[in-house]
């Protein structure tokens, strides 16, 4: 099918006034059916131009004559009166109609995006094309129906719909949607099934999560978030109701559209825990959509970034709040726009495909980090001044570019913000900041100079840090516009000399940073503690850059973290768990295979001693036990997981199940869980139990079981069940079982890579996870110079698709800094013996 490019959209945009569109969907019919009503003015009769369409091609009129047949999914409309009729009925595949089965349950979730309308009705497919759409549908009689649109009418019970006049009337099970303004094809979403309605209304579930799923304190936080941007934002929500659903086989986390949010059952996990500050960033972001994507979306798809940046820039209101995206966020973007093939926040795509292949690292991460930075310069009052300026102003039209929001920050902070644009938006790479630093006479400051390679403008803060026992005190900051290649800092000429200058002090800009030696050794000696958690962040990130760039040994930041644990102030949740993280990957992949044995030991010892703690809360009691599960590597050590898994046994609480799950997978990868005991685990946690249990089995040490899950993963895929192909393939490779696992290296790059690249890539939905499986499949353990050889091998790369050779690429780059690191480890081992 061929992708619909950006000049043919605009072309068709011109020609089309679209402006009504009724949708009968028959849910009942085997296969389903629908039947569309477009009705738009075309701006020059006698034109052509065509709709889109892959369903399953019936019969069409367009004014009352017959058309042919669709070919590659294009419906031609020729000769084209002023004002037009163009109906189409057709038959739904499959594809277009998943449906998760549940005992007798089955639960169906059509999603459009990015494009899959045309599976289910005739429209034009573009995002600058909205229509006032009417969804009617037919569907079982015990199904609750959630689409786009308030429900206008539902089937009584138990009997006919009454006054029904449109086709299928006589069927029971009939629902009506009140039309639904300006809807783009691919924001329709419909949820059927029989679904349950939460205690307080407004989020729904699987049948068999009633009571088990506590979904009310997510529904609290998404309908306050919703209230706070009618607020800050000054324009009032455009969907007339909003309904959240959880779904088993979402394939995003979550989504939002206009009326609608589809949540991933997997969130439920992390949702459970009242501590978790994860299911509010959650909310924040999809709440927003309702205004960024559905109040005024991008035109064209190279605008992707614009909701996705503000959205995610908007999810973490607070300095407190950033914390978490510093810790959690950043370091993956500065990873992503390091690696060769990186983009800019936003270029000129021709088609969907392209705009979705940027990787969402640079979309949703560097392009909220360029808002924050923007806040930064201009003032955050401002940049949403900016934004009420984008809403007000293109809400009529329903779309807008990126020129459009620049011009509105431009307005509102009466500053040109063209370069601003260019450089954060339409330039790839990161700036890398450092300081240089000339001592007085006197023990002052003689001179500082911010280096900077990469160069653009910041606003950045400086901090000047003095040591205050074991950790340090924030003497001064001062905030200072860098630009250029030297940007001297005369105001702290003459300041007595510090024991620490931090660059980005407070996060506000998106750049890597260095430090000049006396700040390395003074922040290695109070293991990062600055004492203000946010510039603290910065550096767990900084030195994790030096970890990755064999700078620090992988030994060292293990160290930095277990000392960082036992000091005050505590770190934050979102810290402990990145750290935590950090600290098991280090030793599992960037030391040397040679000291992985002892330094998970003594990690998981550390992790151990400070969860024993009184003073340890619950959450980070969690994450802590978590991180013991990761790093456990002794038999008494695996012992005492044993004990923990089955004192928790008895213990419903869902985030505890969370947990549960870390421990089993830990045990399974060392061999430790019977068969039963996993089912009986699954039978238990009806929401992720069945995936986990799957992710258990592939950890396990057996070469047989590896290539069980290797087949599984596949055939799942196949299937469509992408969540299930995820669980099996995230199993598989597990650090220390390198030697098992050798003959997969060929089975990756000689049959699977080859296959997951070759699904069809008209659409984009399927090519996508494939391209996501293809990357939890590579084999990331065998970091050694025949897997490199075997990811460059230029046979491999001429037949794969941009995103897969990209995907090579960056794995490529990252063994290549893994088996750097590992030799540079070695080197200073050799010396030290
Ligand atoms: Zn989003």
């Amino acid at each position: 099918m061929p992708a619909l490019t950006q000049t043919e959209a605009v072309a068709r945009a011109a020609l089309l006034d679209v402006e009504t569109c009724d949708v009968f969907l028959d849910l009942t019919a085997t296969p389903a059916r629908s039947r569309t009503e477009l009705r738009f003015r075309c701006r020059q009769p006698g034109a052509e131009t065509f709709a889109d369409l892959t369903a399953d091609f019936l019969g069409a009129t367009l004014n009352g004559a017959a058309l042919d047949r669709p070919e590659d999914g294009r419906l031609m409309l020729r000769g084209l009166a002023p004002e037009n009729a163009l109906i189409v009925e057709a038959e739904v595949p499959e594809r277009a109609l998943p449906r998760f089965a549940d005992g007798s349950d089955e639960y169906l979730l059509v999603t459009s995006f990015p494009a899959g309308a045309p599976d289910v009705f005739a429209c034009f497919d573009q995002p600058d094309i909205g229509v006032t759409t009417t969804l009617t549908l037919v569907a079982p009689p015990d199904w609750e129906c959630l689409g786009n649109g308030p429900v206008a009418e539902r089937p009584s019970p138990g009997g006919p719909a009454p006054g029904s006049s449109a086709p299928g009337s006589s069927v029971p099970g009939i629902w009506r949607f009140e039309p639904v303004r300006s809807l783009v094809p691919f924001e329709f979403t419909l949820c059927a099934g029989p679904f349950t309605p939460n205690a307080s209304g407004g989020t729904w579930s699987r049948r068999v999560l009633a009571g088990v799923a506590d979904t009310d304190g997510f529904n609290a936080l998404a309908r306050d978030a919703l209230r706070r941007y009618e607020a800050t934002l000054g324009v009032p929500c455009p969907s007339p109701k909003y309904d959240i659903v959880f779904h088993p086989d979402l394939q995003a986390l979550a989504m939002s559209v206009p009326g609608l949010m589809v949540v991933n059952e997997v969130l439920l996990e992390r949702f459970a825990d009242p501590d978790d500050d994860f299911a509010a960033m959650v909310a924040r972001h999809e709440v927003l959509h309702q205004w960024f994507g559905c109040t005024v979306g991008m035109r064209w798809w190279d605008d992707l970034w614009i909701d996705e940046a503000v959205a995610t820039y908007a999810s973490y209101p607070s300095d407190t709040d950033w914390i978490a995206f510093s810790y959690r966020q950043k370091e993956r973007a500065y990873h992503a726009d390091a690696i060769p093939g990186t983009q800019p926040v936003s270029s000129p795509v021709e088609t969907m495909a392209q705009a979705l292949d940027r990787p969402s690292a640079i979309t949703y991460v560097k392009g909220a980090a360029s808002v924050r930075q923007l806040a930064a310069l201009i003032g955050e009052q401002t940049v949403y001044q900016g934004l009420n300026d984008y809403l007000t102003r293109y809400a009529p039209v329903g779309t807008a570019r990126l020129d459009d929001l620049v011009g509105c920050w431009t307005r509102a902070s009466r500053r040109d913000l063209a370069g601003w644009a260019d450089e954060w938006l339409r330039t790839t790479g990161t700036s890398t900041l450092r300081p240089s630093l000339t001592p007085g006479t006197d023990g002052t400051i003689g001179s500082l100079t911010v280096l900077q390679d990469n160069p653009r403008t910041h606003r950045i803060g400086i901090g000047l840090y003095d040591r205050n026992g074991n950790r340090l005190r924030r003497r001064q900051v001062v905030s200072a516009e860098i630009s250029g290649a030297r940007t001297p800092v005369p105001e702290l000429a003459g300041e007595p000399l510090p024991d620490a200058i931090i660059l980005n002090d407070g996060d506000q800009t998106f750049a890597r940073v260095r430090f000049d030696d006396r700040t390395r050794q003074t922040l290695c000696s109070v293991a990062m503690n600055t004492g203000d958690p946010l510039t603290e962040a910065v550096c767990w990130n900084a030195a994790w850059h030096l970890v990755t760039s064999a700078e620090l040994p992988a030994a060292a930041l293990v160290s930095l973290v277990t000392r960082r644990l036992r000091d005050d102030p505590p770190l934050p949740l979102a810290g402990l768990e990145v750290l935590t993280d950090r600290a098991v990957e280090a030793a599992n992949t960037w030391a040397p295979a040679s000291a992985r044995t002892v330094l998970r030991e003594s990690l998981a010892a550390a992790l151990l001693e400070f969860s024993e703690r009184a003073v340890v809360t619950p959450p980070v009691r969690r994450v802590l036990a978590g991180g013991f599960a990761a790093s456990a590597q002794t038999d008494v050590q695996l012992d005492v997981l044993r004990s923990w898994l089955d004192a928790d046994r008895a213990d419903t609480d869902r985030a505890d199940a969370a947990l549960c799950w870390k421990f089993l997978s830990a045990l399974a990868a060392r061999d430790r869980v019977p068969d039963a005991e996993l089912k009986s685990f699954a039978t238990a946690d009806p929401a992720g139990g069945e995936t986990n249990a799957a992710a258990c089995r592939a950890m396990r040490p057996d070469p047989v079981a590896k290539d069980g899950a290797w087949s599984a993963a596949l055939a799942a895929a196949k299937a469509g069940r992408w969540r299930m192909a995820a669980a099996h393939a995230r199993g598989i490779w597990v650090p220390g079982q390198e030697e098992i696992m050798e003959p997969f290296r060929e089975r990756y790059f000689g049959e699977t890579l080859p296959l997951l690249a070759s699904w069809d890539r008209g659409r984009p939905g399927q090519a996508r996870e494939a391209w996501r499986l293809a990357g939890l499949l590579f084999p990331v353990t065998l970091a050694d110079p025949m897997t490199i050889a075997a990811a460059e091998h230029p046979t491999l790369h001429s037949p794969l698709g941009e995103p897969f050779r990209m995907l090579l690429l960056e794995r490529e780059t990252v063994l290549r800094a893994v088996v750097a690191a590992r030799a540079k480890a070695e080197d200073v081992q050799e010396i030290l013996r």
